[in-house]
Parts: C-alpha cells; sequence; structure tokens
C-alpha cells in the first residue's frame, strides 16, 4: 500500500496508520525538474515526514529521515485531490463486498447497511469522513 495524504485535513496515511500534520513552509530540497521544492507539511510518529511540492511542476513527494538516523528518503505519495485517487484509496483500505455497497450508494442503487456501516467505520479509523470522499464523486 502507498502513503496517501490529504492535503485538505493535513493527514498522513502511511503504513495503514493515519498521522494528522502540521502545515510547514521551509526548504524542501530540489526537484528532479532543477527548480526548488517547498514543504507543505510536516509529521511525526517514531520517524519525521515531510510533504514537499514543487511550486514550478507540481510534483509533491514525501521526505522520511528516521530520528536516529542521518539521512532522508524519498517515498510514493498518492495526493488524494481527485475521484480517481478517492477510489484508489477505497480499494486499497475497503474490502471488494464493503466497495461494492459504497459505489452502490453513489449510484443510487440498493445497498447493503450494515456494509456500508462497517466501511464507513473503517474511513472514520483513518481519522477520515466516507461522506467527505464521496463528496469527490458529485
Ligand atoms: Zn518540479
Amino acid at each position: 500500500m502507498p502513503e496517501y495524504y490529504f492535503p485538505e485535513q493535513v493527514l498522513l496515511v502511511i503504513n495503514k496508520k493515519a498521522i494528522k500534520g502540521n502545515y510547514v513552509e521551509s526548504f524542501g530540497g530540489f526537484c528532479h525538474c532543477g527548480k526548488i521544492m517547498k514543504t507543505v507539511a510536516g509529521f511525526s510518529n517514531d520517524e519525521s515526514y515531510v510533504v514537499v511540492e514543487c511550486p514550478s511542476c507540481g510534483s509533491m513527494e514525501l521526505l522520511v529521515s528516521a530520528k536516529s538516523l542521518d539521512f532522508v528518503r524519498k517515498m510514493d505519495l498518492v495526493v488524494v485531490n481527485s475521484r480517481d485517487r478517492v477510489l484508489e484509496f477505497l480499494r486499497d483500505v475497503l474490502s471488494p463486498s464493503e466497495l461494492e455497497t459504497v459505489l452502490e450508494r453513489l449510484k443510487g442503487s440498493r445497498y447493503n447497511y450494515s456494509s456500508f456501516n462497517r466501511a464507513k467505520k473503517k474511513i472514520k479509523d483513518f481519522k477520515l469522513d466516507l461522506d467527505y470522499l464521496l463528496a469527490f464523486f458529485q
């Protein structure tokens, strides 16, 4: 499972756990396009993470630095800011039957309430709200 970043919530889902972060603004290294990147959010648990963004080409990356180590490594980051990305996230965290229920409800078809509630609870465990995610589909 890749790492997911929810810009509006300043939330990072990493190793299937959600971490709330803060907006931070500082130097974020250099982008592959050659321009300077800016940090946009910082997170920490046993490791520190920063999300960096290139104002020039828009690419975003996740930098990780273990507190005990001196190096920084880059990780793949999925920025959840569109319908396709929300779908990717739901596919990763919900069971196939829960995902189907959520899609049925989006279509306005009949759906299984208990399965939908299970999906809702799972999303809540990631400190997110399913209704917020489903709003991307409207
Ligand atoms: Zn760039």
